[in-house]
C-alpha cells in the first residue's frame, strides 16, 4: 500500500480533529491530521473546558488548566439578582486553547498519528474506494476523511450537504491586569447577562491574565467593541497594562433531519455547527464528534454507506437531540430580555444549578424539558403567550 494512504485523514487540529485522531490511533488505525497553521496556535476562545469533556478522555488535562473553577457566579442586572453553584469537582478547567488542543494532539502522536502541520487542505475528491485530501503541493488518500476545520472551514462547503449555519458573532480580550484584579476574578466563572440585549458576557480567569468577552446569541450586527468596553467599566476592570483583543463567531447549526456525512466524509464540531446555543460552549461537542466519527470507523470499517448512515444517526441521536432542547431554552433566555428577567426572578437558581450539572455531565437539556417538576409549565405558558 502506497505511503501516503491512510485509515483516516483528518482536517483540523482543534478539539474536535485531536480528539478524533486520539480516539482512532488509539485503537490502531493509520490517521494523518492535516493543520494549516503552526501549532501550537492560539484559538479565539474563553478556554472554558467543563467537567463533561474531562469524563470523555482517559487522560487528564490539568496540566494544561490554568484555573480550575469549582464555583460559578450568574449576575442578571435586570432581575437585580447573583447565582451561585459550586461542585466538589472543577465545574470549568480555565485553559488556554493553544496548550488545551495540542494536549490532545501530542497524546494522539503518543498513540501513531502523524500530524502535517502549516499545510492547508485546498479540496476533496471521493473516489469508489477513497477519498483523496488535496494541498498546494500534494495528495494524501484515505479510507475516511473528519472534516474538523472549525467554522468557514472547506469540508461543509465541499460536502454540500445544505447545512444552514447561523453565525454568532463574540469577542474576547486577553487582559493582563495587576494582582489584585486577578485575585478579585480567580474565584469563580463569571457570567452576565443584560450586558447586552441577546447574549451575556463571561469572565474567565487564567494564570497570568484575565479572558473576558461578550457573545451575542441572536446574530444582529452589534457594536460589540463598544459593549465589551461597557461591560469593562461595569466590571471595574482598571489598571490595564496590555491587552489582546480577538474576534471570531460561534456556528449553531439550525434545522431537523440533518446528515453530517457523506461520500466517506464527516463532519465535526464547528464545521457542522454543533456549539450549544445557550452557552456558546462548544468544546464538548467538538470531543464528542470527533470520538463519534472514530468509533463509527471503527464499527464500519469497509463500507462507506454504512458509516454515513451510522454517524448520522449516531449524531442525531446525541448532539442534535440534545440541541433541539436546548434551541427552546435559547429561545427563552435570549429572545425577550422582560422574559428572561422573569425566568431569572422565579426559577434562576434552578436553572444555574441545572446548566451546572450539564457542565459536570450530570444532566442534560432534555431533563429540563420533561421532568415536569421544572419549568414545563412555565415555558408552555411563555411558548403559548409568546
Ligand atoms: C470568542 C469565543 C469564545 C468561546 N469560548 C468557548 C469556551 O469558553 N468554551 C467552549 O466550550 N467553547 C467556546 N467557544 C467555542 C469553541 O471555540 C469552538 O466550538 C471550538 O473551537 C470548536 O472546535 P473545532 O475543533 O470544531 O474547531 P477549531 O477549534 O476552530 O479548529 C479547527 C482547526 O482547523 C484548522 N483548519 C481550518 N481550515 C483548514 C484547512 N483547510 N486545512 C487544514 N487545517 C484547517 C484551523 O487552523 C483550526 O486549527 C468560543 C468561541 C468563540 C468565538
Amino acid at each position: 500500500m502506497k505511503n501516503n494512504f491512510y485509515d483516516a485523514i483528518i482536517i483540523g487540529s482543534g478539539p474536535a480533529g485531536s480528539s478524533s485522531a486520539y480516539f482512532l490511533s488509539a485503537q490502531g488505525f493509520k490517521v494523518l491530521v492535516i493543520e494549516k497553521e503552526i501549532l501550537p496556535r492560539y484559538k479565539t476562545c474563553g478556554g472554558g473546558v467543563v467537567q463533561r469533556v474531562a469524563k470523555l478522555f482517559p487522560f487528564s488535562f490539568e496540566e494544561v488548566s490554568d484555573v480550575q473553577c469549582f464555583t460559578t457566579e450568574v449576575f442578571d442586572r435586570r432581575a437585580n439578582r447573583h447565582f451561585v453553584t459550586r461542585r466538589d469537582k472543577p465545574i470549568i478547567y480555565m485553559t488556554m486553547r493553544k496548550e488545551f488542543d495540542y494536549l490532545i494532539l501530542s497524546k494522539a502522536k503518543a498513540a501513531g498519528a502523524m500530524v502535517l502541520e502549516n499545510t492547508e487542505a485546498t479540496d476533496l475528491i471521493t473516489g469508489k474506494e477513497s477519498v483523496d485530501v488535496l494541498t498546494k503541493d500534494d495528495k494524501y488518500t484515505a479510507r475516511f476523511v473528519i472534516g474538523a476545520d472549525g467554522a468557514g472551514g472547506i469540508c461543509s462547503k465541499i460536502l454540500k450537504l445544505k447545512l444552514y449555519l447561523i453565525r454568532l458573532p463574540a469577542l474576547e480580550y486577553e487582559i493582563y491586569t495587576g494582582d489584585s484584579m486577578l485575585d478579585k476574578f480567580n474565584k469563580s466563572a463569571r457570567f452576565d447577562f443584560d450586558i447586552l440585549p441577546n447574549g451575556y458576557g463571561w469572565v474567565f480567569p487564567k494564570k497570568d491574565h484575565l479572558s473576558i468577552g461578550v457573545v451575542e446569541m441572536k446574530k444582529r450586527k452589534k457594536e460589540l467593541n463598544k459593549l465589551l468596553d461597557i461591560y469593562l467599566k461595569l466590571l471595574g476592570i482598571t489598571n490595564v497594562q496590555r491587552y489582546e483583543r480577538h474576534g471570531y463567531f460561534v456556528p449553531l447549526i439550525k434545522g431537523n433531519n440533518l446528515k453530517f456525512a457523506k461520500d466517506r466524509i464527516f463532519l465535526t464540531g464547528d464545521a457542522a455547527g454543533f456549539a450549544d446555543p445557550v452557552t456558546a460552549e462548544g468544546i464538548y461537542s467538538a470531543v464528542l464528534s470527533g470520538k463519534l466519527a472514530a468509533d463509527t470507523i471503527n464499527e464500519s470499517y469497509l463500507s462507506a454507506g454504512m458509516a454515513a448512515d451510522l454517524y448520522n444517526y449516531k449524531i442525531n441521536h446525541s448532539i442534535i437531540d440534545e440541541l433541539r432542547f436546548s434551541k427552546i431554552i435559547a429561545a427563552l433566555v435570549y429572545t425577550y430580555p422582560a422574559v428572561r428577567g422573569l425566568l431569572f426572578r422565579f426559577y434562576g437558581q434552578k436553572l444555574s444549578e441545572l446548566i451546572t450539572d450539564i457542565f459536570m455531565g450530570e444532566k442534560k437539556y432534555h431533563d429540563l424539558l420533561t421532568d415536569p417538576l421544572n419549568y414545563y409549565k412555565l415555558i408552555k405558558y411563555l411558548l403559548k403567550n409568546d
